[in-house]
């Protein structure tokens, strides 16, 4: 008999985890109470990095000044974006449906919880029914925080769920929180042209960052006209009439049109069964997971955001296929553990940040010896071309043998640029192999090569 794998929650994780499980030969059914595609599609990555493609191309032609053209200022209109954020999730989630369905995956509507170790009830709009599962594996995900001073009210004091649809663009708005979600809401935001206030709780934006990477992008905040109350933690969010009101704990008030939360996340396990399967969490509720995604009840697995390791939808998806793997036996064969720490991510602002690896701070924090080279965008012939020369490539290495150890890129298509320092990082290449590629001329990935050197 075939393995059967109940797999609660269709994002990154459950359906990645359902495609490869079904296509090693196990008898999968994926439960989601959304959307396939999960939050990801919904409300994160998906609607947040189309609404950031529009406010770059509004930025775009405020910078093409320079180039042979007149400056216009484009408009936006907001039906038509609308349109096309409900289109890509649209056309995403049909892909990902039909990926699942040929691979023979059981789509069931509705929403799950354990019963007990190797039982998953399912309530559907047909009714209940329970499902008896050799394994299990949960991707419930997370929801937003919401901290118990503020009560959003989907109107103008928000969660980044509330930003999508755009159903307005806010005149002025107020950003709490200064982290990956934060920066990208403030460039997002500022982009389409309102008035913007960023809360940080610390002395730098990205306070997880490298800070000379955070220095390139506090700078263009700034010449945005972005206020950044450093140092302040927000204590309260009112509505008062037409305003709303955040107080933070030095005294300083701000007044916008809206204000939006970015303040982390809590994972989705409230209700679902996890004392009846007798799993442990901790952290508030995020399942505990070993290296192969098992919680302590070896067959209940746990990947993406609800297992509380990197949140990134990347890292999701492949915890996902691990866990097929693992569940079908074949971590025996050719397996490789996920190596959280050579996860490359990225930042969606201008410009764009990424990064992969060992950082600087965290090498000097260890007293390990490390050579860092940094090259600026400003000696590449194509970002001069380009008319953008914001920004750098920093690679960091291992002085004795060359290996690559990490590296961060600040500019435009970091994003995209990252993924050549991620591979060795991961490969254990070394700089020479950079250095000796081939590259494209003219291209901003020579300042990869230049920095290898
Ligand atoms: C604003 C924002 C932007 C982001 N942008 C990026 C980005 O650009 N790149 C990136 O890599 N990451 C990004 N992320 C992070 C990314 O969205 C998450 O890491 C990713 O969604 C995690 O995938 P997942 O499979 O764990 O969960 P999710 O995508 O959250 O999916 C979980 C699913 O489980 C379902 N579910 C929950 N409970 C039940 C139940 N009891 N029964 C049935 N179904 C259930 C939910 O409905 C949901 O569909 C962003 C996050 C935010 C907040």
């Amino acid at each position: 008999m075939s393995t059967r794998f109940v797999i609660i929650g269709g994002g990154p994780a459950g359906n990645t985890a359902a495609t490869h499980a079904a296509r090693f030969g196990a008898e999968v059914t994926l439960i989601e109470r959304d959307v396939i595609g999960g939050a990801a599609h919904l409300w994160d990555c998906i609607p947040s990095k189309t609404m950031i493609a529009t406010g770059g191309a509004i930025a775009f032609t405020r910078r093409i000044e320079g180039m042979g053209l007149e400056q216009q200022e484009a408009e936006v209109d907001i039906d038509a974006l609308t349109d096309r954020i409900t289109n890509i999730q649209g056309r995403l989630k049909d892909n990902t449906t039909q990926l699942l369905e040929s691979q023979g995956v059981t789509l069931l509507r509705g929403s799950a919880r354990l019963i007990g170790p190797h039982e998953v009830e399912v309530t559907t709009a047909q009714g209940t029914k329970i499902l008896p599962a050799d394994a299990v594996l949960i991707a419930t995900g997370t929801s937003p925080r919401i901290p118990e001073w503020c009560q959003p009210d989907g109107e103008r004091i928000l969660t980044t769920r509330d930003c999508y649809p755009p159903k307005i663009f806010p005149k002025s708005i107020t950003v709490i929180g200064s982290g990956v979600t934060g920066v990208e809401f403030v460039h997002m935001f500022s982009s389409f042209g309102a008035d913007v206030t960023l809360v940080v709780s610390r002395q730098q934006v990205l306070p997880q960052k490298d800070p000379e990477v955070a220095a390139v992008l506090e700078d263009d905040f700034l010449r945005r006209g972005v206020k950044l109350l450093k140092g302040a933690r927000a204590t309260s969010i009112e509505r008062e009439g037409d305003d709303v009101v955040v107080r933070c704990d030095d005294g300083r008030v701000v007044r916008s049109s809206h204000a939006v939360l970015a303040i982390g996340s809590v994972p989705n396990t409230e209700g679902l069964g996890l004392d009846a399967a007798g799993v442990e969490t901790d952290r508030g509720g995020y399942v505990n997971i070993n290296r192969h995604c098992q919680s302590n009840q070896p067959h209940i697995y746990a990947a993406g955001d609800v297992s509380g390791k990197l949140p990134l939808s990347s890292v999701a998806s492949m915890q996902g296929r691990k866990v097929a793997e693992h569940v079908m036996g074949l971590q025996k064969i050719a397996h490789r553990h996920l190596d959280y720490d050579k996860a490359a991510s990225a930042i969606f602002t201008e410009p764009e940040i990424a990064d992969v690896g060992l950082a600087e701070a965290d090498a000097f924090a260890v007293g390990r010896k490390i050579r860092v080279t940094k090259v600026p965008f400003s000696a590449t012939p194509k970002a001069l071309i380009n008319n953008d020369s914001r920004g750098f490539v920093k690679i960091i290495s291992d002085p004795a043998t060359g290996v690559v150890l990490g590296g961060s890129i600040v500019g435009r298509h970091a994003a995209e640029l990252i993924s050549v320092i991620a591979l060795a990082v991961t490969a254990n290449l070394k700089v020479t192999d950079i250095v000796e590629s081939l590259l494209v001329h003219p291209a901003l990935a020579e300042a990869l090569a230049e920095a290898a050197e």
